[in-house]
């Protein structure tokens, strides 16, 4: 089983000749899982390249199995929270983490959409409570979401869960279920800007791309007929929706206080991305060195 397991992964690092640019290589996706996170290990990388095949004797392998656990404990895909109020670019930060770091987007306000869009009993129910800005009950979100995590594709390339958890009991039901984040991004907007934004905010249901009415208008006489604006887009409803998020944010914030970074998401959307993917960096570059030091 060890050595099956170590001349796999020396055929991989083999196969690759850019250990140090992983988020460029187009690898499987296991394998790619490997290099995000090990990219400045080179510790690993260069025992697991000069490591010979393993001698039959029970000392050697001992050895080699040890190192192959610390290795295979540290492909881990990355598994990221982002939480924020109505309109705080958390849609926009997560097309942007999803296109750098290959992550599975699961979003629980899409998930409910797509229930109400077909038309099930859960999204009729779901439904009731969106209308009026609060929060649709745990008994059909916390398993919807459970369910969507662990998908396949969530589970081999990692997941950026966004507008989850939005309370104490949701946190904890994740928990129980044994999901834990690395990191847990909060973006912080002021109220004002949060209002003018969702306001003004319009989809174009044929591409899937968001605009706004004043700041970022349609470029065409056309897609601006054809722009719809959601049912909870209304100055009214977003300030319901403002108060369930600040009523709910601080006690999930108590359950990842020691993995949160907070973001200014009131700049630019290039800015406010610089400093999302400085944290991922720096989380990133920290699994490195522990792997490193595990293997050495
Ligand atoms: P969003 O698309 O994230 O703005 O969410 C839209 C609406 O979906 C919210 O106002 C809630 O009514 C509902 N919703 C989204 N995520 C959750 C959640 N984690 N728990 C309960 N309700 C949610």
């Amino acid at each position: 089983m060890a050595s099956s397991c170590c001349s796999s992964s020396v055929t991989f690092f083999n196969s690759h000749s850019k250990p140090n640019n992983p988020l460029a290589s187009p690898v499987p996706a296991q394998a790619n899982s490997f290099l995000r996170f090990h990219s400045n290990s080179s510790s690993a990388v260069l025992r697991l390249r000069s490591t010979p095949a393993p001698p039959p004797n029970a000392h050697s392998f001992r050895v080699m199995a040890s190192t192959l656990t610390a290795v295979e404990k540290n492909r881990e895909p990355l598994k990221i929270m982002i939480s924020g109020a109505p309109a705080s670019g958390k849609g926009t930060q997560c097309e942007l983490i999803k296109k750098k770091y290959d992550l599975v987007h699961i979003a629980a306000g899409d998930l409910l959409r797509a229930e109400i869009a077909a038309g099930t009993e859960n999204g009729k129910r779901a439904k009731e409570f969106m209308e009026i800005g609060q929060l649709v009950p745990d008994e059909i979100v916390v398993m919807m979401v459970k369910d969507r995590l662990m998908e396949p594709d969530s589970t081999e390339k990692g997941w950026l869960l966004d507008g989850y958890p939005r309370s104490l009991s949701q946190a904890t039901a994740l928990k129980g279920f044994g999901f834990h984040p690395d990191i847990f991004i909060l973006l912080e907007v002021p109220e004002e800007i949060l209002v003018e934004r969702v306001v003004g905010r319009r989809l174009d249901p044929v591409t899937g791309k968001i605009y706004h009415l004043k700041y970022s208008p349609p470029e065409t006489e056309e897609i601006a007929a054809r722009l719809t604006q959601r049912f909870d887009d209304t100055e009214e409803k977003v300030k319901l929706r403002l108060r369930t998020h600040h009523q709910n944010v601080e006690s999930v914030l108590s359950i990842y206080e020691d993995i949160t970074i907070k973001v200014d998401g009131s700049v630019s959307k290039e800015a406010v991305f610089e400093q999302i993917d400085t944290a991922l960096s720096d989380l990133m570059a920290q699994r490195a060195e522990k792997m490193g030091s595990a293997v050495a």
